[in-house]
């Protein structure tokens, strides 16, 4: 490794560090990102180099953990999700030290070259490499390890989904209290609960507050949420491979089964029917089952009469869209927990114009603090009102073209856009073209066809299940979440 500050011997030495296989080379802060930096050039492409890296600096090394100065939220998520890794090796290669962490700050404002003290050789030797960021500030909340991940895995619950975090109104009570109930007392006389409403209203949330508590209740309990589509999933695969016992075994030996939108199992008759006995098999054991569905059972087409009695034995309760105190309430617990502050004007504005969901409620404080913190600004009336209003009579939507769209998702894959354009069904082209398909229709409400138009003349079948695709596996992916809420920030942003 060339020693480019040899030069700085001859200042205050008190003030560097002892690189340990170049004991003669001493380095500060300032001089470890600038070599970092060296290295990331090389790599990156200089349009990604230049957007992402400028105007960041470390802020702080100490005890083989670094801090990253960003001027903004959005670059400490991009670095974080993007970038981690490479930032992390170039760092070690540098100083051939293992960083124990590495993290990253939004901090505008410059700081003080500072020596930097490596401890014993010995102990850099054990300390454990970060695979992933660690938190240094309160962030957007898609950072750092292993955040919840909603459901793809049966059992897995979303910590945010709890009973703390559920905003009680007129139109929820009686869903929450039966979600209470048997929280408290599961397989006693409300067995199953079937709580159904329209999509965005709170049933998933509440369903995996009950696992959360009976969770906290007893650390043992055999807890397993899954979507119906998973159920459908799971079942089929463990009948072709030979493994339906342990399905059996799985399901049937649950203390408590959370069944999320119970609507898709119409019309799948084999899956009805193993329902149907897993349902019996924990009801006769006094386990408790806990259903959702977008409509009452009732109006579920093609379910078996026998199922159906099942499914309205217990108690059946509806979430309706929240009312404007319940909607306000519900932005003030979100915002508590991002640790932002809105003004109550902006607060009833927002809640007084977005009425019919919780979910999309929430996307527009998402919208709000995104271009915010972008564009470090403090939200007033003036600036919100046209995110709420739209996105359409301020600059932003005025960005956004296909080509902008494909051109972001490429870049957050990094993709080549011709490949992305191009025939082939390679996993790692196909799913962002897909993810393509579902923004063009989603932010540009595009024609199937002429999606496909733009996606280098592909057919308007292949954009529509694109879309459903997307839409369905969002609904229980996280991560993809908030991938999508990156692509989003990025293309909005200009
Ligand atoms: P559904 O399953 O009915 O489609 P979700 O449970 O996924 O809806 O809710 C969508 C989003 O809205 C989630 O982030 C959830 O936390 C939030 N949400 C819905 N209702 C409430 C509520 N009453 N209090 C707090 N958050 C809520
Ligand atoms: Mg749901």
């Amino acid at each position: 490794m060339r020693c480019w500050y040899m030069g700085l011997i001859n200042q205050q030495v008190t003030n560097f560090v002892k690189i340990r296989s170049y004991p003669h080379c001493f380095m500060n802060t300032h001089e470890l990102w600038q070599a970092t930096l060296g290295e990331l050039e090389l790599k990156l492409s200089k349009a990604h180099f230049t957007t992402w890296f400028r105007n960041t600096f470390i802020v702080d090394y100490e005890n083989h953990q670094v801090v990253v100065g960003v001027p903004n939220t959005f670059t400490k998520a991009w670095l974080e999700k993007k970038y981690h890794k490479d930032i992390l090796n170039a760092l070690q290669n540098i100083t051939e030290q293992p960083l124990k962490g590495l993290g990253y700050q939004v901090e505008t404002r410059p700081v003080e070259p500072k020596a930097i003290v490596f401890e014993s050789e010995k102990q850099a030797a054990i300390a454990p490499e970060p695979q992933q960021a660690y938190e240094v500030a309160e962030s957007l909340g898609f950072t750092t390890a292993d955040q919840a991940s909603g459901g793809t895995k049966p059992s897995s619950l979303n910590k945010n989904y709890t009973f703390n975090s559920f905003v009680v109104g007129k139109q929820n009570e009686l869903a929450y209290a039966a979600a209470q109930a048997v929280a408290a007392h599961p397989g006693g006389i409300y067995n199953p609960v079937f709580v159904y409403g329209d999509v965005g209203l709170g049933k998933t949330h509440l369903l995996q507050a009950v696992g959360h508590h009976i969770k906290k209740q007893n650390p043992n309990a055999n807890v397993l949420y899954a979507s119906c589509e998973h159920f459908t999933n799971d079942f089929i695969q463990a009948v072709r491979s030979g493994r339906a016992k342990e399905f059996k075994d799985r399901y049937r030996t649950v203390d408590l089964l959370l069944i999320d939108d119970i609507q898709f199992i119409t019309g799948k008759e084999g899956t009805q029917e193993e329902f149907f006995h897993t349902f019996n098999a924990l009801h006769q054991e006094n386990k408790q089952i806990v259903i959702s569905s977008d409509r009452p059972p009732k109006a579920i087409a093609a379910l078996e009469k026998r199922l159906l009695s099942r499914l309205e034995w217990g108690m059946l309760v509806d979430i309706g869209a929240p009312d404007l105190e319940t909607r306000i309430a519900i932005l003030q617990i979100k915002c508590q927990k991002r640790g932002i502050e809105l003004t109550r004007d902006i607060l009833h504005y927002v809640a007084s114009n977005i009425s019919s969901n919780v979910r999309e409620l929430e996307g527009a404080l998402n919208k709000i603090v995104a271009y915010h913190q972008f564009k470090n600004l403090d939200a007033t009336l003036e600036t919100v009102t046209p995110i709420v209003d739209g996105f359409d009579l301020n600059t932003i939507k005025k960005t956004v073209s296909p080509k902008h769209i494909i051109q972001t998702v490429a870049e957050y894959f990094d993709i080549d856009i011709s490949d992305v354009l191009g025939k082939s069904r390679e996993k790692r082209l196909a799913f962002p073209r897909q993810i393509i398909m579902f923004l063009l229709r989603e932010e540009m409400s595009i024609s199937y066809p002429s999606i496909g138009q733009e996606l280098g003349g592909r057919d308007h079948t292949t954009a529509m299940h694109a879309y459903t695709k997307i839409q369905r596996v969002l609904k229980e992916d996280d991560q993809l979440k908030r991938d999508l809420d990156l692509i989003k920030q990025k293309m909005y942003s200009g």
